[in-house]
């Protein structure tokens, strides 16, 4: 187990605007407000969304396209550093028409109908993200 530190700095709050990718806006976020480490939430909607699965066995990704407007039940994340740039890690639970839901890693091309959110800003030790041998992401 590994264990970080941190004092509370900041709650920052925001919304996206319609068409945003979400994972960029929200690294452009935090980029720009400066925030290296944190946690963050949100809820919303979006037009469509690739939402990935890491399959153990191959090492990588595995990705889902959802397409029709799905409810961000859940969006939950954190951020750290990555080669010294804010990274957002996002999870989300999605809903359809249906109320099915849908999860997995939040990866790129999941476009915002509307999200509101917000960052725990946090400060303390350098979380950066480094490759991981024993599982071949990049972790703390
Ligand atoms: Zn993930």
């Amino acid at each position: 187990m590994k264990a970080f530190a941190f004092d509370s700095r900041r709650l920052l709050m925001g919304r996206l605007e319609r068409g945003d990718d979400l994972v960029e806006a929200l690294t452009r976020f935090c980029a720009q407000h400066g925030v290296q480490a944190g946690c963050l939430s949100g809820l919303g909607a979006l037009e469509q969304a690739e939402l990935g699965y890491y399959d153990q066995a191959e090492g990588r990704y595995r990705t889902r396209a959802l397409r029709g407007g799905l409810e961000i039940a859940s969006l939950l994340g954190n951020v750290s550093l990555k080669r010294g740039a804010p990274f957002v890690h996002a999870h989300l639970v999605l809903a359809d028409g249906q109320q099915a839901c849908f999860g997995g890693h939040a990866m790129p091309g999941c476009r915002v109908f509307a999200c509101e959110f917000a960052v725990w800003a946090v400060e303390g030790e350098v979380l950066e993200r480094r490759p991981d041998a024993a599982t071949g992401l990049d972790l703390w």
